[in-house]
């Protein structure tokens, strides 16, 4: 399952749409993000979700706070971003320092703004399955499926993991469109043997080539959401070449559900745009 492939699509058709905007000579859509201290890898995250923005043409902007800054110092950032009316969409680069109280920080979002969708408001309206943004990565996960053609109705979609970033929302986007959802996690007893049971599974843990041939008898679909470094190399949650034989779709790392994180991220920031412009989402 090709994720970097369907995501160029995604962004080409959004370049398109800006593209119209331009012409028009009316206002371009924003995306702010807001990175805390300087961990490598969100310092990574961040500059490509900047130039995702470039590449379709919107605007965007980093705000770089010291790893020290106080709690009221990022709420009153957020506070002058909900207010911006040039701003479509504002995220949070997670996890943010110790000091900070991260919960009060995704809640100060405007939940119009919240394109990550981790706003309590937009948690809801997932499990009222009621339109509201939806984090970027379960949605690229759903996007994929469909693109596939993965029929989830009635089928068993095992997820593993239980984040509020991937595993849940992946699990009740699932249970949404119909299927039978088990969430498994670090306390599951008996794994192996509800993978073996599985018609599609999501692999959402972080550990690097966990889900191996004794897991699976067959599945119609893997999603391989992990990102682990092993010798400087990327692998994913799932063992690839041991599995590929025993399914019928597979994402590979990379170049599956990375790319489409981002190209829903994009999505969203469209959405947030149309939505401020009157349109509704
Ligand atoms: P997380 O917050 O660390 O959550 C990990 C989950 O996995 C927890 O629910 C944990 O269970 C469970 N788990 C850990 N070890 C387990 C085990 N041995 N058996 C069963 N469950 C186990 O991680 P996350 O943010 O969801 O991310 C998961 C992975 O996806 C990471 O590699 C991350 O880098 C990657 N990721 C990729 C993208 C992308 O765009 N491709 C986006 C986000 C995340 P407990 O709840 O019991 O602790």
């Amino acid at each position: 399952m090709d994720g970097k492939a369907l995501a160029l699509s995604l962004e080409a058709e959004m370049k398109l749409s800006v593209d119209a905007l331009r012409e028009k000579n009316a206002r371009i859509p924003k995306l702010v993000v807001i990175l805390v201290g300087d961990n490598p890898a969100s310092q990574t995250y961040v500059k490509n979700k900047a130039k995702a923005c470039d590449r379709v043409g919107f605007l965007s902007e980093i705000i770089t706070l010291d790893g020290s800054v106080s709690q009221e110092i990022v709420l009153s950032t957020i506070h002058r971003l909900n207010k911006d009316e040039t701003v479509d969409g504002i995220l949070v680069q997670l996890p943010v320092p110790k000091h900070l109280d991260a919960k009060a920080i995704v809640h100060a979002l405007d939940p119009n703004k919240d394109v990550d969708g981790l706003h309590p408001m937009n948690v809801a309206k997932l499990y009222e399955n009621e339109k509201g943004f939806v984090p970027c990565t379960p949605k690229g996960i759903m996007r994929l499926l469909k693109e596939y053609k993965v029929d989830v109705v009635g089928k068993h979609c095992v997820v593993l993991g239980r984040s509020n970033l991937v595993g849940r929302p992946v699990a009740q986007l699932l249970l949404n469109e119909n299927a039978t959802v088990t969430i498994c996690h670090s306390k599951t007893q008996n794994l192996s043997e509800l993978t073996q049971q599985a018609d599609i599974i999501v692999v959402a843990i972080g550990r690097a080539n966990f889900l191996t041939s004794k897991d699976v008898k067959h599945a119609e679909c893997i999603i391989d959401v992990g990102i682990n470094r092993v010798d400087g190399k990327l692998v994913g949650d799932v063992a690839y070449d041991e599995l590929v034989d025993k399914v019928d779709a597979m994402t590979p790392v990379p170049g599956g559900v990375g790319p489409m994180t981002i190209g829903m991220l994009l999505e969203n920031t469209l959405e947030a745009y149309r939505m401020h412009e009157g349109e509704s989402l």
